[in-house]
């Protein structure tokens, strides 16, 4: 396999490797996908990412069929179902980082407590209400949990994270993780939080999208 397929299943595999070197995964507990021609590429179930080939990438249509020799993600519903209704998702990342599956105990939402959530697309990181990994009623929860969001917390399991590039979906792991521990940590201090209003986040995520680097007074 060459070309424009062959490079994605690299990226996949290697966003996986990235996962567990950035400390948002441990074992095979994550899963990565990203869109492709008319259907997606998804990790394969249960595979050790340090031996994973490209080849062991799973090409799934939407219809959730494939003709690989191993077994999809087990959690390749909301991977598919995803990337079939969000026009603005071209990869997904799913693992259960420390701090998001704690809170994700608590089955609380993450507020606006810090102007960063506001790269999760909204005021809020919604956590989904717990259900049978790998079902269509997981899948579904996870949806409604994302409604304008490209990130959710899924009670009792970890989290999901999306963008419209492999490289955006990872970063966006991380960022969540990083503010699941700030405000976990903030918890701690016991002290009422600040919340940030949702006009303020508006205008972050407004903001957010021209932010990166560019050159000197080009914006
Ligand atoms: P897979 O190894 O099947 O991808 O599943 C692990 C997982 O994320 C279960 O929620």
């Amino acid at each position: 396999m060459q070309g424009a397929e062959a490079a994605l299943r690299q990226e996949i595999v290697a966003t996986c490797r990235r996962m567990t070197a950035l400390g948002i995964n441990h074992g095979t507990s994550g899963n990565v996908s990203a869109r492709w021609r008319d259907g997606l590429l998804v990790t394969p179930s249960g595979l050790d990412y340090e031996t994973m080939a490209p080849a062991d990438i799973v090409f799934m249509k939407m219809d959730g069929s494939h003709e690989h020799a191993l077994a999809p993600s087990s959690e390749w519903r909301f991977h598919r179902d995803i990337l079939a209704t969000r026009g603005d998702v071209n990869a997904v990342v799913h693992a259960p980082p420390t701090y998001c599956t704690a809170l994700s105990m608590t089955g609380r939402d993450i507020p606006a407590v810090h102007y960063m959530i506001a790269s999760a697309g909204g005021p809020t990181v919604r956590c989904a209400p717990y259900r049978t990994f790998g079902t269509e009623a997981l899948s579904r929860q996870a949806l409604e949990a994302l409604e304008g969001r490209l990130a959710c917390l899924l009670s009792n399991h970890g989290m999901i994270a999306c963008g419209a590039t492999l490289q955006k979906a990872l970063w966006l792991a991380g960022e969540l993780e990083t503010l699941a521990r700030q405000y976990a940590v903030a918890l701690q201090l016991g002290t009422p939080l600040n919340v940030l209003p949702d006009e303020e986040i508006a205008r972050v995520v407004e903001k957010f999208r021209s932010y990166g680097p560019h050159p000197k007074g080009g914006r």
